[in-house]
């Protein structure tokens, strides 16, 4: 495992556990040697991230959409910036540049990746470790809609255990770095090639 993608918050939530938690992740991360692959931006959760692994002197990589988030513009310091055509583009970056991906609290553009991510997992398109940071039990709501659907029969249990979930940013990281992919049977079907 080399990098990890992070995907975090543009706000700094509300509370100063959300910023204290993306410096710990972001120092455990180069303390076990990883690099950081993230949105590219300077502003809240994901700025704090990108700070800290720069002031930690560790790799991190940016994944910006031209011509977007000019406003917010991204970190001059990063180990590298790439810029994508579109936003979707840049998942697909960011996902082909990284061997696992963590959700730090964040809004609708968190939970997008994330779940982009996880359903890509869950047809068998990549079987990289996701990781959640529970951090002050931000997740607990959606952690229990996961539940609810599984409970409700539109996710298996066996997707549901896809999302790794921890509080404690060193035991996180530990076992994003031991993840084996659970074996189940994908719903991805290769097709014959068109005759
Ligand atoms: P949100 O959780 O809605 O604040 O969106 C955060 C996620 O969406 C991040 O992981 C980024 O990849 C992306 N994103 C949203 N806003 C920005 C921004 N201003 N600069 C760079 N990326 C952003």
């Amino acid at each position: 495992m080399q990098r990890i993608c992070v995907f975090a918050g543009s706000n700094p939530g509300n509370r100063p556990e959300y910023r204290e938690a993306a410096r710990a992740l972001a120092k455990e991360l180069v303390a076990c040697g990883l690099g950081v692959v993230y949105g590219g931006g300077s502003v809240g959760l994901m700025g704090v991230l990108a700070d800290t692994v720069l002031e930690c002197g560790g790799e991190i990589i940016g994944v910006l959409p031209r011509g977007l988030f000019r406003q917010e513009v991204a970190h001059t310091y990063l180990t590298a910036l790439h810029e994508v055509g579109s936003m979707h583009e840049r998942k697909a970056l960011m996902s082909d540049l990284s061997d696992g991906f963590i959700a730090l609290p964040g809004g609708f553009g968190t939970f997008d990746e994330l779940f982009e991510i996880t359903t890509w997992a869950q047809i068998g398109l990549h079987h990289k470790p996701i990781g959640l940071l529970n951090v002050a039990h931000y997740f607990d709501p959606l952690l229990a809609l996961v539940e609810h659907a599984s409970v409700e029969g539109f996710i298996a249990s066996s997707h549901s255990r896809l999302l790794l979930v921890q509080e404690n940013v060193s035991e996180l990281v530990a076992g994003m770095i031991s993840y084996t992919s659970p074996a189940y049977e994908s719903k991805w079907v290769e097709l014959p090639p068109e005759r």
